[in-house]
């Protein structure tokens, strides 16, 4: 199907994530730019460890990757900048959704998802409300779709292409809940093992 604006920026949390949607949207007539925007996660190494693997599926596909270089993680241990919403992942879709828009706007593209929509641990209502809110604001098109039926299938591509998978969603708090915390821990290089440290 040929679409007459047919370009969309896409953003994405990581590369398996971004599998299902990278087959899904092409088929729909889309042409996808990838857009890596993740400023709530923990430690720095993870952040670009997140990058790299998106890059790597970016390259496998043929598709575009650009990257804001925010890291911001921060704001997700501040009370005081979480209390300005209803919850952490609250504020995490609403900033995220924001910059996606207007990134997407000051770029030339009519149109932007984003690859939480894939996700069967995000909380799918509000990340497609926070979108829907940050596309009237900004004056772009939100595209929603209902990925997560190819959820289990994208993370098997994922692992056919040897992409890292994380065990924990993004940010200290999430990292610090996880029953797999300890294990991921050690994953990480000396530098970034403390979790207070900035990464
Ligand atoms: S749990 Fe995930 S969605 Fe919620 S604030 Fe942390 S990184 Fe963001």
């Amino acid at each position: 199907m040929e679409r007459e604006d047919n370009r969309i920026f896409l953003h994405a949390c990581c590369g398996p994530c971004a599998e299902w949607p990278l087959l899904v949207l092409p088929k729909e007539g889309f042409d996808v730019t990838l857009f890596y925007y993740n400023p709530n996660i923990h430690p720095r190494f993870e952040w670009q460890r997140r990058l790299a693997n998106l890059r790597k599926l970016g390259t496998l596909r043929g598709v575009e990757v650009v990257s804001e270089e925010a890291y911001e993680e921060q704001k997700w241990r501040n009370e005081e900048w979480i209390g300005k919403y209803e919850s952490r992942c609250h504020m995490c879709y609403d900033i995220r959704m924001q910059k996606v828009a207007e990134e997407a706007k000051a770029n030339g593209f009519s149109a932007f998802s984003t690859t939480l929509l894939v996700s069967i641990y995000q909380n799918h209502e509000e990340v497609a409300e926070a979108a829907e809110r940050a596309a009237d604001r900004v004056g772009v098109s939100f595209v929603y779709r209902d990925f997560r039926d190819g959820y289990r299938k994208g993370q098997d591509m994922a692992k056919e292409d040897g992409l890292y998978r994380q065990k924990y969603c993004g940010c200290i708090l999430s990292l610090e809940e996880s029953k797999f915390r300890d294990r991921i821990y050690a994953g990480f290089p000396d530098v970034s093992i403390d979790p207070g440290s900035a990464g």
